[in-house]
């Protein structure tokens, strides 16, 4: 984030050091027209850094998480599009005050007569319908495919609307430092999309030669799928950590999907647990054995490496169950040190059922199954059968020594939000507090 600000304030400098304050001082079209270069200076350079927070980098994706960059996202996205908008409106305004025409004669000058205009206003189309498409309510209404097909159009609408600016803007041309960081900027982020996305999958996939060695029903809503492949270690896959998943068995391998390892990842076989919610979940279950498989990761830092104790302290909801027994298999404790609390309507939808018998059995995982339906009470994470405990005393009940533990989180976003208010009351320090959000 302090790179992204710092080379915000740096743009912002290099217009500075161009007359920029200087030309607002008139108060007068001029005024309009440089507040607009700026503004357009400073949206361009979040939109570039959007997507490559996008790209899949593996140190961002190592250093911050999905979730993380998720936020950040949000937030680069917010700014870069109102700092757009408005460098198109004091644009608008101010070059029409100066030419004493229409805001609507000036626009269309703008679109027809200047160079790469009419790509960058095919990019802001694109851009103005991701953003819309995001919006809490138009996401509800639309599929994830659909949107997620959109946002991809997002990149489209960078690539469009960037290069008017290094072709024409004062800024760019004037100033060779400017010159060079735009584009370097430009070239790093589009070489990162390129690499990152699509030349190191496809070379990852078919140097590993991944295909689907099983298919198993996992409890009563769940599958799980064994695939399995050459040097896998080579991968540098950990416990904790999720891969997006092709499977090309015909139309829809498109769609990539996240799922997180469900077994720690050994030389020769992946195992992901999934709980079928729709049509892509729906589709492994018919998945037959020796099917192609292709990966982007490994992905996420909800790993081992976020350890600061001895003892661990596992939360997971549904599908959430998956990254936990890989982390419990693959990571270091003494029988007892490590507790694992499921969260499931029935007993009958627990997924990974056979490995967490064998942690108990051979690894000394004490397991506790909170069944049944949600508790109306303020600890909405707990069944209604435990509603006569505060979440934060179950807690302590649980792990009456909570300072000693590192707790790992994972499950629907509003679940994992009243776990952590109740680890946060029993005294849980946040950094101990380790989660994976499966949700976008
Ligand atoms: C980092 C991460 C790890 C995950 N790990 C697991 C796991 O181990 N086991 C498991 O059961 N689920 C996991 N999920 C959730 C899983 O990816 C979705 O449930 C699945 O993609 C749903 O696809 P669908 O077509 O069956 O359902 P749909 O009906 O298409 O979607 C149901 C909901 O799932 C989400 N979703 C759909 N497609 C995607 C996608 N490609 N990427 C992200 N979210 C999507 C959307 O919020 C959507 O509203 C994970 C998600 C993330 C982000």
């Amino acid at each position: 984030m302090s790179l992204i600000v710092g080379t915000s304030l740096f743009v912002v400098a290099l217009w500075v050091s161009g007359g920029g304050i200087q030309a607002t001082l008139g108060w007068n079209a001029d005024t309009l027209t440089t507040l607009g270069r700026v503004t357009g200076l400073a949206s361009a350079n979040l939109l570039l850094y959007q997507v490559l927070l996008m790209a899949r980098i593996p140190l961002f994706e190592r250093g911050f998480g999905r979730d993380g960059i998720t936020r950040m996202h949000r937030y680069v996205g917010f700014w870069s599009f109102w700092l757009l908008l408005a460098h198109i409106a004091l644009l608008v305004i101010g070059y029409a005050a100066t030419a004493s025409v229409t805001l609507w004669a000036q626009l269309w000058d703008f679109v027809w007569n200047y160079p790469g205009m009419l790509l960058a206003t095919a990019g802001t189309g694109l851009l103005i319908a991701v953003v819309v498409s995001s919006a809490r309510r138009a996401r509800r209404r639309l599929r994830y495919e659909s949107w997620h097909l959109l946002h991809l159009y997002g990149y489209l609408g960078v690539g469009l609307a960037v290069p008017h600016m290094l072709w024409t803007g004062a800024d760019f041309t004037a100033n060779p430092l400017a010159t060079v960081y735009w584009w370097t900027l430009w070239a790093i982020t589009a070489a990162c999309v390129v690499v990152f996305r699509v030349i190191i999958p496809l070379w990852r996939s078919r140097r590993h030669a991944l295909r689907v060695h099983e298919v198993v029903a996992d409890g009563s809503h769940g599958v799980s799928v064994r695939v399995h492949g050459r040097g896998l270690h080579r991968l540098g896959a950990e416990a904790g950590q999720f891969f997006v998943w092709r499977f090309l068995d015909g139309p829809g391998w498109s769609a990539g999907h996240p799922f997180s390892l469900a077994a720690a990842p050994d030389r020769n076989e992946l195992v992901i647990a999934a709980r079928i919610v729709g049509d892509g979940t729906q589709r492994l279950t018919r998945l037959t054995p020796g099917t192609p498989v292709m990966i982007e990761g490994p992905y996420g830092h909800m790993t081992g490496a976020l350890r600061q104790g001895r003892k661990l302290l596992m939360l997971a909801a549904g599908a959430g169950v998956a990254p936990m027994t890989a982390l419990l298999e693959a990571e270091a404790y003494a029988p007892g040190d490590a507790v694992l609390i499921t969260r499931d309507h029935a007993p009958s939808e627990l997924m990974r059922a056979g490995a967490i018998a064998r942690l108990v059995r051979e690894r000394g995982v004490r397991h506790l199954a909170l069944d049944g339906a949600r508790s109306p009470g303020a600890s909405s994470w707990i069944p209604a059968t435990h509603d006569a405990w505060r979440g934060s005393d179950l807690l302590r009940h649980v792990a009456p020594d909570l300072e000693q533990y590192d707790v790992y989180l994972c499950g629907p976003l509003p679940w994992m939000a009243a776990v952590r208010a109740d680890l946060r009351t029993a005294g849980v320090a946040r950094d101990r507090i380790h989660s994976e959000a499966f949700a976008v």
